[in-house]
């Protein structure tokens, strides 16, 4: 359920990019995991709650493939 103070998000990332590094997921398994090759990240659920760890792999992704917007 939203409550006021919880900011969402809707989260992106351009699989293309990913390099597969495994940050994301390593990082904030809520929201990313690897996919079955390993070779890509993949979204868990794309409307979710801006946590810290979810902000921490949009800054840390290498090739800056994942994208946050307000939902
Ligand atoms: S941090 Fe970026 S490059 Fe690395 S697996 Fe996640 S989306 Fe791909």
């Amino acid at each position: 359920m939203k409550t006021s103070d919880t900011q969402y998000v809707y989260v992106s990332l351009d699989s293309y990019e990913c390099n597969g590094c495994g940050t994301c997921a390593e990082l904030c398994p809520a929201v990313f995991r690897m996919d079955d090759t390993g070779d890509k990240a993949e979204l868990i659920d794309g409307c979710v709650p801006l946590i810290p760890e979810l902000e921490q792999a949009a800054t840390m992704c290498p090739v800056k493939c994942i994208e946050l917007e307000a939902c």
